[in-house]
């Protein structure tokens, strides 16, 4: 906890999709087994495939980066489970448990550690963002999906 617990770090919540390549290996089960033993509570959920035009949206932010065109076709090359995550420091203790996002730096233990092949097969997203984490869960879910 914060030495000054009445400064709130950040927010309580973060946004999770398992990957297309995560979802080909079977690994659904056991990445959300790991999701919900470090604690996080399933505000919202679906499985459902981006088109190339929805992937493209959801990471514009990328559109000048020479892995972009790669991430959509691979990010819409087939289904996906998309989840908002709710947890006291979500969006900073998700990423400490996906690891970092090449699974060769990732540290032992983590998802992308476990069952990502590569950069850029990397078994999950996770927020980077309080903004982004809301700007993604809006992508995605409307209030009526949440719970
Ligand atoms: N990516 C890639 N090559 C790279 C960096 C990223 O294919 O060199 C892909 C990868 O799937 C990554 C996504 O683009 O998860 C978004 O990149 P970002 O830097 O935001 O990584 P993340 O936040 O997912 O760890
Ligand atoms: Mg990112």
């Amino acid at each position: 906890m914060h030495p000054n617990s009445n400064i709130q770090m950040s927010g309580k919540y973060t946004f999770t999709m398992i990957k297309p390549d995560a979802v080909r290996a079977g690994n659904i089960g056991n990445i959300l087994a790991m999701i919900n033993n470090a604690g996080f509570r399933i505000v919202a959920m679906k499985y459902t495939k981006l088109s190339k035009e929805q992937a493209g949206k959801f990471y514009e932010i990328h559109a000048a980066r020479p892995f972009y065109g790669e991430l959509v076709d691979f990010m819409s090359s087939g289904p996906i489970v998309a989840a908002i995550l709710e947890k006291d420091n979500a969006v900073a203790d998700f990423r400490t448990l996906i690891g970092a996002t090449n699974p060769a730096d990732a540290a032992e233990g983590t998802i992308r550690k476990l069952y990502a092949a590569n950069v850029g097969e990397n078994a999950v997203h996770g927020s980077d963002s309080d903004d982004n984490a809301a700007i993604e869960g809006n992508f995605f879910f409307s209030g009526l999906e949440r719970f």
